[in-house]
């Protein structure tokens, strides 16, 4: 073949220029996307780093924020153990007087204004436990405790509770409780307590005429277990359909007016409700309204072992009074709970001292022989726990036990176990009760 000519060659190559000056166009084009691919990369990677950055930032507000949330709740749980302290020990010293000042001479007048003052400081007492349960649940520091209760005595001594409110409102009280339903059973004996007697309590609030009952049955709850079955009925107002759901949440009464008819703290059926719920069991309730109310609770069941025959049985009469008296100390700052308690204890014979802090009780219990010591916690210059962990460390060597009894106005959790993990024998909280304190003592007094 013959070489190409230099035209056919010249062609050739322009063709050749074309294909590659296509060829290059295609490629820069292609690296102009590139590129500009490449700065969306880089923006799309800058905005997920600054996106990371807040997420990182919110994070951080976020765990300091459950953080302040965490410290706040402690800090309202000191709060209202502050608070019960401060309220309780002036409550104590008004109920106290008052029962101390009813056992004097009065007037028909003057009995029926200390009957006034103890009836309102009674309520009041009341509303100050419902805030307190109701912040102790919130605050997830409610804690149920079951132990084997005679059911029946319980249930007696809940229905004693109403029955003079049910009298003076004209109402019937009635009861039924099922053959079935065993003797005993396995629950925390003052959270049930505290939830029918509310709804006793409300019965009777709300009923104007007609009658208030509790039934109680066993009946089958989930996977063949068993629930004790309570049903509080009356004859009362009755809840509207559209309010039924409204009424176990807190703050909230079925007519917004009630509380200035009915009174209350509207925290009552919310308090229960929670209880109940925290016991395994279920609260519902029937109504219409004008045609009266049935509250049910179904607390799971579990039947307790027969007493043994040397513990004392629920319900019993308290101990005995002491039969000689006692020489008792008092460790207590608060003028008005000191005369108070001095009055309560001379009246029943006993020869009291009086000591105004915890270094005092020490000094007193160093120098004279006491049969008992009722220890307030909260005590200038030293305070109860630290005078009973004296006291209990100087007995070490001698081998003795003078009983301990704390006095003490904080209500909150664990209060108790405290009291009793610093060696005092028993606990009393403020407002002191004068029966209470005499079954204390009278429960020490035998051993002494
Ligand atoms: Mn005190």
């Amino acid at each position: 073949m013959a070489a190409c000519s230099p035209s056919a060659e010249i062609e050739h190559l322009r063709q050749e220029n074309v294909r590659l000056r296509a060829e290059v166009l295609e490629v820069s084009e292609a690296n102009a996307r590139a590129a500009e691919l490449m700065v969306e990369l880089e923006e799309a990677r800058e905005l997920l780093h600054t996106q990371n950055q807040e997420l990182a930032c919110q994070k951080l507000a976020l765990s300091e924020a459950l953080k302040s949330s965490e410290a706040a709740t402690n800090a309202k749980a000191l709060f209202l153990a502050n608070m019960s302290h401060e309220i309780r020990t002036p409550m104590n010293g008004i109920m106290g007087m008052a029962e101390l000042l009813l056992e004097t001479q009065l007037s028909p007048e003057q009995r029926d204004y200390v009957e006034t003052i103890k009836s309102s400081s009674e309520s009041l007492l009341t509303v100050i436990n419902d805030i307190l349960d109701f912040s102790k649940i919130e605050a997830g520091k409610l804690t149920i405790s079951p132990q084997p209760i005679e059911l029946r005595a319980a249930i007696s001594s809940m229905l004693r509770t109403v029955a003079m409110r049910c009298q003076q409102a004209g109402l019937k009280l009635l009861n039924e409780i099922h053959p079935q339903v065993p003797e005993r059973i396995l629950v925390d004996p003052d959270r049930l307590r505290q939830v029918i007697l509310n709804l006793l309590a409300n019965a009777v609030k709300f009923t104007h005429a007609g009658e208030v009952e509790l039934s109680v049955r066993l009946e089958q709850v989930e996977r063949g277990a068993a629930g004790v079955h309570f049903a509080v009925r009356d004859t009362g107002i009755g809840i509207p359909a559209e309010k039924q759901a409204l009424i176990f949440q807190p703050f909230v009464q079925a007519d917004g007016s009630i509380t200035r008819c009915y009174g209350g703290t509207g925290l009552g059926l919310a308090i229960s409700s929670r209880l109940v719920a925290l016991m395994g069991g279920r609260i519902w309730l029937e109504s219409s309204a004008g045609r009266g109310s049935t509250f049910h609770v179904v607390i799971p069941c579990v039947a307790a072992a027969p007493q043994a025959s040397d513990s004392l049985p629920e319900g019993a009469p308290p101990a005995p009074a002491p039969s000689r008296p006692l020489r008792i100390l008092v460790a207590e700052d608060n003028p008005v709970n000191q005369k108070l308690a001095v009055r309560i204890l001379e009246k029943q014979g006993h020869a009291v001292t009086v000591a105004p802090d915890g270094l005092a009780a020490l000094q007193a219990w160093e120098t004279n022989p006491f049969d008992l010591i009722l220890m307030d916690v909260q005590m200038p210059r030293m305070g109860g726990f630290d005078a009973t962990q004296a006291i209990r460390a100087s007995e070490h060597s001698t081998g003795s036990h003078v009983p301990i009894i704390a006095l003490t106005a904080h209500a909150m959790k664990g209060d108790q176990e405290r009291c009793l993990s610093q060696g005092m024998d028993a606990y009393l909280s403020k407002p002191l009760r004068p029966a209470n304190l005499l079954e204390v003592i009278g429960r020490f007094a035998p051993a002494l």
